[in-house]
């Protein structure tokens, strides 16, 4: 791994804050600071394809990076956040489904977070 990819995991594994590549660019100038954004996304890609980090894709929201914990996400519709959650494993009950071995799921809940929930109580009360 290069010096860079080392210094990227780092960032992204110390955080629990699902980073954007642009925000891990910025924490990293703080130690390299020649590093370009596109050496930010190509180490990126190289972290997730070799399986150290995961990219999580929301709609309409740039990608995020993550540790490659086991750990499912829940987004909330309303302001866009992500957290961590870890439910039940699925992993038997999809290959049963599924009737053959399966290697990973991905899975997003979707719902509308606590303090949505308060904020615009009035509105979804009134669906
Ligand atoms: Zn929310
Ligand atoms: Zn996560």
């Amino acid at each position: 791994m290069t010096q860079n990819g080392k210094l990227i995991l780092d960032i992204v594994m110390n955080s629990n804050a699902h980073l954007t590549a642009e925000q891990i660019f910025l924490q990293l100038k703080q130690t390299a600071p020649k590093i370009v954004l596109s050496t930010v996304y190509n180490n990126l890609n190289t972290l997730c394809e070799q399986g150290m980090l995961r990219k999580v894709s929301i709609e309409g929201s740039p990608d995020r990076y993550d540790k490659n914990t086991k750990h499912d996400h829940l987004v909330c519709k309303q302001c866009g956040a992500l957290s961590d959650k870890t439910f039940a494993d699925l992993t038997e009950s999809l290959s049963a489904q599924l009737g053959e071995p399966i290697l990973s799921y991905d899975l997003k809940v979707n719902y509308i977070c606590p303090s949505c929930r308060k904020k615009y109580s009035a509105t979804y009360l009134s669906i």
